[in-house]
């Protein structure tokens, strides 16, 4: 008998072991020495046979497990996985398990349940003990993880009762799930109620649906009273969130309404929380799973329905490594599984849009607001005749006073942390570069430093300038830092509160912020995009965009799907209750055409456009496209391996795969050097998946042979979300 086992190398092979005298299975994990070191691997296959030299093989070092971890259809979805994005078969596998589990140790799954057994234990002097093992006593017999944690008693303090053998662990029985409401749902309107009856009717068949709901149209109510069908009916239910820490009002909500376990996955766990997360989903101890991108991967038995909000959020895309998309690997899930998949937005991804268009996505419509809450109206200010301070605008300025005047909120977005986003000499223009980067460092107040936001380098600021030591340095545009700080000279009576990555990193205070203003009392809120992120502030009733033109004139093709996505929803957060809101765009470039159809027309007329211009170049989500990436500490390396990978790709053998193929580069990435790397890149452009993806598996093989390849740091992006 020979294994053939994968191991999380980056290596596309499979390699033989012999075994032991454990009886082995497919989906094992195996500890294997490989190479100098000690490796845990996944058996993918046994053979009777092998061509290899016998005497050369070595056995297997242990078998990890006695039962694979992965149930069989995750298994399949990460080989599938595998070869859809050419990722190495290893490193897939072992990313659809929990960190701790890619260790070469055995026995490491948590101990979830235990029995007290029936002895009278003699203490002596060992008096600690005996209080412990009393406290015990008020769970008795059987306890799990939680009730365990819930008098203060960590796992590791049962130790010596194990040993003793007055306590044993139990494997804990799956319990049926069961419906248990805290809170009575709202009474839907007709658009709500369609798809929810829809979702009641049709369960237990795969089915993707497009929740196309304008902001506050009350989608979330709509997850809320399908999860409530499928608990009914004894299924489980995973929510995607793009992440949970942005959202905790979703969480809060769910809890609110739900008396059933819900299990929170989220990028705040320890590894050893996670996993005990991982183990109880797969042993169904939780009833309603809610994570972010790589919860998709948990096991869930019963499951009966995936929800995925915000289904737009480039949080679901994975930017390394393995760059998989969260969306559409849920998708594959729920075909699996033969179970609906309901996908929410405001402002859905073209992608899911052309889905609808050919048939494959049914879509459904809520036009408007729920509740007693109207649309919000759109004023575009333009910027060229006006005097401003700070970024805003006479006529902002006015508009914020009289909602202050009436006790209400207003929220101002600008994409961009820190003070400003460059430090720039007066006397010779030079601005403060990054060493390691192309690109300004970021002037930040709080604390004082330069920042590179692509690599994290900091350093003091400049006294004077590093290129003709002038002392004349000026802050160069408008960061979050600089807005608040002149907010607060604008409006001295009101409170400003800063929502960013640098005022959120301690855990707990974006809460505590949210709480603050969800209190309803009058205040500015500034921030970046992370203020356009699902939020139900009642009392907003005017959300600004401060500088729209900054995205406007990005060079990704994406550029304007993604301005408009985070127009729309920065401007979602006015008016969402009983008062009628305002959304304020201010802009160099009044007559722009993306804004124009935005404010006049609404989204989908905007993504409807968009999608004729990207049919038109063969662009996705109507042409497909992958993007090689190579980088090296001298840019002609990088830049070489890719010209060469490109000649390939014109050996005429390959015509039948590249007829239709439209190649761009080598070309250096956008940001041409980061963290010391020089970045080039190739993409391709093809009509046909099938084809694109023949011709990307060759390129691959040739690349893993290619010796240059093993010192250049190269991958490849599939479907990417960001060129470059
Ligand atoms: P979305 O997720 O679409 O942005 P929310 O689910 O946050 O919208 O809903 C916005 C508001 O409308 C919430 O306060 C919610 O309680 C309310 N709401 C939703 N559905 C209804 C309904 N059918 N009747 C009354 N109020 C509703
Ligand atoms: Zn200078
Ligand atoms: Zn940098």
């Amino acid at each position: 008998m020979y294994l053939q086992v994968v191991l999380a190398t980056g290596l596309r092979q499979e390699f033989t072991y012999l075994p032991t005298q454990a009886i082995p299975s497919v989906g094992l994990r195996v500890r294997v020495s490989f190479g100098r070191s000690e490796r845990v691997g996944l058996i993918v296959g046994i053979n009777q046979t092998t061509d290899l030299d016998i005497k050369k093989l070595k056995p297997i070092i242990e078998l990890l497990d006695d039962t694979p971890l992965l149930p069989k259809k995750l298994w399949q979805l990460g080989l599938w996985a595998a070869e859809y994005y050419q990722y190495p078969v290893g490193d897939a596998l072992m990313h659809l398990l929990p960190a701790k589990l890619r260790q070469a140790k055995p026995n490491d799954l948590i101990q979830l349940n235990w029995r007290i057994m029936d002895v009278d234990p003699k203490f002596g002097r060992a008096k600690k003990q005996q209080a412990l093992w009393q406290q015990l006593q008020t769970l008795a017999p059987e306890f799990n993880l939680s009730q365990l944690q819930s008098i203060g008693i960590k796992p590791s303090q049962l130790k010596p009762f194990m040993n003793q053998q007055w306590l044993t662990s139990i494997q804990p029985k799956p319990q049926a799930v069961l419906l248990n409401l805290a809170q009575e749902g709202l009474t839907l309107n007709a658009e709500q109620a369609a798809i929810v009856e829809h979702l009641a009717k049709t369960d237990k068949v795969f089915n993707c649906h497009l929740l196309n709901g304008v902001t506050g149209s009350g989608k979330t109510e709509v997850y809320f009273q399908a999860i409530a069908h499928q608990l009914n009916s004894g299924n489980r239910v995973l929510l995607l969130v793009p992440e949970i820490g942005l959202t905790p009002q979703l969480l809060e909500r769910l809890e609110q309404r739900f008396n059933n376990r819900v299990l929170a996955l989220h990028s705040g766990l320890t590894e050893h929380q996670r996993l005990n997360a991982w183990q109880q989903s797969g042993l169904g101890q939780a009833d309603i799973i809610i994570g972010t991108r790589s919860a998709l991967f948990t096991p869930i038995p019963h499951l009966g329905l995936i929800i995925i909000d915000e289904e737009h959020d480039q949080a679901y895309k994975q930017q390394e490594g393995f760059r998989y998309h969260g969306r559409d690997l849920a998708i594959k899930r729920a075909a699996d599984a033969n179970i609906p998949i309901l996908l929410g937005s405001a402002t859905p991804s073209l992608e899911s849009l052309a889905n609808v268009k050919r048939g494959r996505f049914s879509q459904w419509l809520l036009t408007s607001r729920a509740g007693q809450a109207s649309a919000q109206r759109y004023e575009v200010v333009d910027l060229r005749n006006q005097p401003q301070q700070a970024g805003i605008s006479q006529q902002l300025q006015e508009m914020i006073q009289i909602q202050l005047d009436l006790g209400h909120q207003i929220l101002l977005m600008l994409n961009r942390r820190g003070f400003a986003p460059s430090l720039q000499c007066q006397s010779c223009g030079q601005t403060a570069q990054c060493p390691a980067c192309d690109a300004n460092m970021t002037l930040h107040r709080r604390p004082p430093r330069l920042h590179c936001h692509h690599c994290e380098h900091q350093q003091s600021v400049y006294l004077h300038c590093p290129g003709c030591y002038s002392h004349q340095l000026k802050p160069l545009g408008q960061g979050t830092e600089r807005t608040e700080e002149q907010l607060n000279v604008l409006f001295p009576n009101t409170p400003v509160h800063r929502i960013d990555r640098d005022t959120t990193r301690n855990k707990g205070s974006l809460q505590a912020m949210l709480k603050e203003v969800q209190r309803g009392d009058p205040c500015l809120l500034v921030g970046t995009q992370m203020l356009a992120k699902g939020h139900h502030f009642p009392n907003v009733t005017l959300a600004a965009i401060l500088d729209a033109d900054a995205s406007l004139f990005s060079s990704d093709f994406r550029g304007p799907e993604k301005l408009a996505q985070l127009l729309v929803q920065t401007a979602g957060r006015a008016g969402r209750d009983k008062i009628p809101g305002t959304a304020v765009i201010q802009t160099y470039q009044a007559g722009h055409p993306t804004i124009n159809i935005l404010v006049n027309q609404g989204y989908n007329a905007f993504a409807q456009q968009e999608l004729a211009n990207r049919q038109q170049s063969g662009l996705p989500p109507l042409g497909h496209m992958a993007l090689f990436h190579a980088q090296a500490k001298d840019a002609a390396s990088a830049f070489a391996l890719l010209q060469w990978l490109g000649q390939q790709v014109q050996d005429p053998s390959l015509q039948n795969l590249t007829k239709s193929l439209l190649m761009f580069g080598p070309m250096p990435a956008f940001m041409a050097r980061r963290a010391h790397f020089y970045r080039a890149q190739l993409q391709l452009q093809h009509p046909n998946r099938k084809h694109l993806q023949q011709l990307l598996q060759h390129l691959c093989g040739l690349l893993d042979q290619h010796p240059a390849a093993r010192k250049i740091r190269w991958s490849l992006d599939i479907d990417p979300q960001e060129l470059g």
